[in-house]
């Protein structure tokens, strides 16, 4: 996975993608100009406008999808109240994947076939849809299919909502000349990041000439050497990477000068969103989303996150299910998404804690701020012989065991410097064990490469713990003292 370039696109043009690629600019214009009109619009017309997208949603669920029928069977006909709705997990979506979706077309047992060849990342599914999966912490893998509005509302979201969006280069770099753009994601999987950012190559080759996607999987010092050679004047990727990255520049070893960061798919910290900042002496534009709608909220100047509360429906709720007030973390939080019809999510439990704030925020924007709370496994910091501890991100050590080794339940803990521990979840002792072995095989290989050979591996016949207080797994534990803040 040490290559720079992803399988995907740019292997031969497909002379649909310049048809598809037109189609989701016009839609992407449509949308644009929606958006901006309902950020100009008093707050009645919004609330008129978002409540008649649930109504929409709603009554689309429940013509097209047999699942959400039969699971809002004790809701009142013609019911247009949200709240009426019971709450779903991925879990019962994923047992009724047929039924769940809006296209009979849809076939999980295909799309599973499809998402296992990473040949085929970012390929259009039946011709219009963009697929990706996610396994999230409750170990149950997803299967996400977008329709071309809902695409085409995501990329409107980013390019109004962010001061400049990551798909639209800020005009005044384009003036100056091509600006190199840089994702450090996971890769070898249909991911959502990285499928959204090869599906925009694929459809826009202008931006493909100036785009690279690079392996979080692979050795820091050989990305370090990429990103230099590559000198992105715009760089994404998880927070706990750009930390890492951060420290690589401070210690002069990556000598970047970009003019924006894009932080998404874990909590960004005060203190990591300081040190980042400072290091690069450049803004970090964080987003908040989730393979089930990728654009849930946005990242302020000022640090706040303000929800797409036209397209999204974000209610925190507690371990009743009882909605909790604003001020107040939540157990976890129902996600409705309105701009994909496909694959309706109405009443999503998405497992994230969050605060919704009740002060509004200095930049002047009047959509709510959340603040989202977990959802950020640990740094490890092994000590691998050599002068400085070697980091290790726990999404990369969560996608090994992930992809290579088929198993999504699992914990590893930290017993020593140079020590770790890993259990696994799977029913039977005898599938618990052969689930072990192959997890500690992949994870073996992965710390070699690291080069942290010398890190004793063992396995143990337990259960993963399961946090008491909020009732989630953490599949990462460094030791205390090294475990990073927040
Ligand atoms: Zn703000």
């Amino acid at each position: 996975m040490a290559g720079t370039r992803e399988p995907g696109p740019g292997r031969g043009v497909d002379p649909w993608d310049w048809w598809r690629g037109t189609d989701e600019l016009c839609r992407w214009g449509g949308r644009v100009h929606e958006i901006w009109l309902d950020d100009l619009a008093d707050d009645a017309t919004r609330r008129n406008t978002r409540q008649q997208r649930i109504a929409a949603l709603l009554s689309h669920a429940r013509a097209g999808s047999a699942f959400y029928r039969r699971h809002h069977r004790h809701v009142a006909a013609g019911c247009e109240a949200l709240t009426a709705c019971p709450p779903v997990t991925r879990a019962q979506l994923m047992a009724h994947f047929d039924e769940w979706v809006t296209d009979p077309q849809l076939r999980r047992s295909e799309l599973e076939a499809f998402v296992r060849d990473p040949h085929r990342i970012a390929e259009p599914w039946l011709g219009r849809y963009a697929v990706w999966t996610s396994s999230g912490t409750s170990g149950v893998p997803g299967i996400y299919v977008q329709d071309p509005e809902a695409l085409a509302i995501y990329a409107a979201l980013l390019t109004v909502r962010f001061e400049f969006g990551p798909m639209v280069p800020d005009p005044w770099q384009l003036a100056a000349g091509p600006s190199r753009m840089a994702l450090v994601a996971a890769t070898g999987g249909h991911f959502a990041g990285v499928v959204w950012w090869l599906r925009q190559c694929r459809l826009h080759p202008a931006l493909a000439a100036h785009t690279r996607v690079f392996s979080i999987l692979q050795p820091l010092g050989e990305l370090v050497a990429q990103l230099n050679d590559w000198r992105p004047a715009f760089l994404g990727s998880y927070p706990t990477m750009l930390a890492l990255l951060a420290r690589e520049q401070r210690a002069g070893r990556l000598s970047l000068r970009p003019r924006s960061l894009w932080s998404g798919g874990e909590v960004l910290t005060a203190a990591d969103r300081h040190d980042i900042e400072e290091a690069f002496g450049c803004p970090v534009l964080e987003d908040y989303g989730a393979s089930e709608c990728m654009q849930i909220a946005f990242g302020c100047r000022h640090g706040c996150l303000h929800l797409n509360d036209d397209w999204v429906v974000l209610e925190p709720v507690d371990a009743h299910g009882q909605p909790v007030p604003a001020g107040q973390p939540s157990h976890t939080v129902l996600l409705t998404n309105l701009a994909n019809r496909v694959q309706p999510v109405i009443r999503y439990d998405l497992g994230d804690s969050v605060t919704m704030d009740s002060a509004p925020c200095a930049c002047g924007s009047r959509r709510p701020t959340v603040r989202v709370q977990g959802r950020r496994d640990d740094v490890l910091l092994l000590d691998a012989g050599g002068a400085e501890p070697l980091r290790v991100l726990p999404l990369a050590i969560e996608t090994v065991i992930e992809e290579e080794a088929g198993i999504h339940r699992f914990q590893l803990i930290q017993t020593a410097p140079d020590a770790l521990c890993l259990r696994v979840d799977a029913p039977g002792a005898r599938r618990r064990a052969g689930a072990a072995r192959r997890a500690a095989k992949a994870l073996a290989r992965f710390l070699r490469a690291q080069g942290a050979g010398n890190v004793k591996l063992a396995t143990e016949d337990c259960a993963p713990e399961i946090n008491p207080l909020s009732g989630k797994l953490c599949r990462i534990r460094a030791l205390p003292r090294a475990r990073c803040p927040g």
